[in-house]
């Protein structure tokens, strides 16, 4: 029997390549997803599962069960590419002929003092910080939510909204959101007042303590603390001995391999890749998803005497919500620039909504038969073609 398709991750990489190989495979070639999470989290909406009871999660075993599929609950502990197997932290050995690293990112929390003090946005906490949130609002206590990217813009909005009793500070060593027009950042900045967060731009937190927090300013009283300061990558890559940058993202080649290794491909938050065909690729659902539907084709091709291409993506917009009745739809130029204006207010709620639907519909949508698209530059296929 042969050992197959390899995938480390039940995140939106990883199903989105599972079930994209399932449809084009059609049981031939075993496909197994190992991941340490036995549901699909919609981390793009985290903010709302602590402000409310709306439920993020899908059984992965439900989402799977497609013809070749197998769902393994489990973590990777380590990989060794020369032997093409990964061993769980069961200790289990999983061999393949294909590996997908898919195993995405942690809010994270390392480069603050004293983070053991504070909380990050991570699926395992929602619930108790949801508790906690609401315990606060009666006695009006007050919440600090550090870091000003879009992660920590939408989680600051979403429990202002909710809890307006609460006092709510977004302390951030930059401006409040990123890569945006400015006519999409006075929007930003001017609804986050409205919804009642204290916004402290331009201000270095130096230390999160178990009742405050310390900034390049003033003191600010904290009876929770969230931080949302960027990402920390899985390490599985880098602990394979893969070749990974500073912050351990795999780097991979155009055709979304890892660097020298051509059996291992890597999709969503773990990987980088330096020189893209199309927009510059951030971390996002809005990359994951078609790097993993890419990986998926070239998988494909590698098994069934194809021709592999090379990514091409488009940053089209960038979707921010504010709340349950604001929003920002921001417009990207290819270079990932943003464009001049921007769709704001109710309507942009709605159309950030619908996005976040549409991740899942998506999945659903491949596992029916229908191919997962996304917007290109037309840049790869225009390499093909002169190619030859
Ligand atoms: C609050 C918040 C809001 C966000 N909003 C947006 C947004 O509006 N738009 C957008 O594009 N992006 C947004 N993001 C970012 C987005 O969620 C991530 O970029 C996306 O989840 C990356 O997908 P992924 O599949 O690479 O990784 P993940 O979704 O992180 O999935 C990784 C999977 O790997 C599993 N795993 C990890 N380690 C192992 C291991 N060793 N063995 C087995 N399994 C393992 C995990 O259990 C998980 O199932 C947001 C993130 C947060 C936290």
């Amino acid at each position: 029997m042969r050992n197959g398709v390899l995938i480390v991750g039940g995140g939106y990489a990883g199903v989105t390549a599972a079930l994209r190989m399932a449809r084009k495979l059609r049981g031939t070639v075993p496909i197994t997803l190992v991941s340490a999470d036995d549901h699909f989290v919609e981390r793009v909406r985290l903010h709302e599962a602590i402000t409310s009871d709306r439920s993020i999660s899908h059984p992965l075993a439900e989402m799977l069960a497609v013809n070749g599929v197998t769902f393994v609950h489990g973590r990777v502990a380590s990989i060794a590419p020369g032997a093409q197997t990964a061993t769980l932290e069961s200790g289990q050995n999983l061999s393949y002929e294909r590996l997908v690293l898919a195993a995405g990112t942690r809010i994270d929390t390392s480069r603050i003092v004293g983070a053991e003090h504070a909380h990050a946005l991570d699926p395992w906490v929602t619930s108790k910080l949801r508790a906690e949130l609401q315990s606060l609002a009666i006695r009006n206590g007050s919440v600090v939510v550090v870091g000003g990217g879009l992660t920590g813009v939408e989680a600051a909005a979403e429990i202002a909204e909710v809890h307006p009793k609460l006092s709510v500070t977004l302390v951030t060593g930059r401006q409040v959101g990123e890569r945006l027009s400015e006519a999409a950042y006075q929007y930003l900045r001017g609804t986050l007042v409205r919804l009642g967060v204290q916004v402290r731009e331009n201000e270095r937190v130096a230390a999160v303590h178990p009742t405050s927090v310390e900034t390049s300013g003033d003191a600010i009283a904290s009876d929770l603390t969230l931080v949302a300061m960027g990402f920390r990558t899985s390490s599985v890559g880098r602990d394979a001995g893969l070749m990974v940058n500073e912050v351990d993202k795999v780097l991979v080649d155009p055709m979304l391999r890892a660097i020298g290794e051509p059996h291992i491909y890597v999709a969503g938050d773990m990987a980088k890749w330096n020189e893209p065909i199309g927009s510059p690729i951030p971390e996002g659902c809005k990359t994951a998803m078609p790097m993993a539907a890419h990986v998926a084709d070239n998988v494909v091709a590698s098994l069934t005497g194809g021709t592999e291409t090379p990514f091409d993506w488009r940053d089209s917009v960038l979707c921010i919500s504010l709340g349950r009745r604001a929003g920002v739809i921001q417009p990207m130029n290819v270079d990932g620039t943003p464009k001049s204006w921007a769709l704001t207010g109710r309507a942009a709620a709605m159309v950030k909504e619908f996005i976040c639907k549409g991740t899942v519909w998506s999945m659903r949508i491949e596992r029916s038969g229908f191919p997962y698209m996304w917007p290109t530059t037309g840049r790869s296929r225009a390499l093909a073609a002169a190619k030859g």
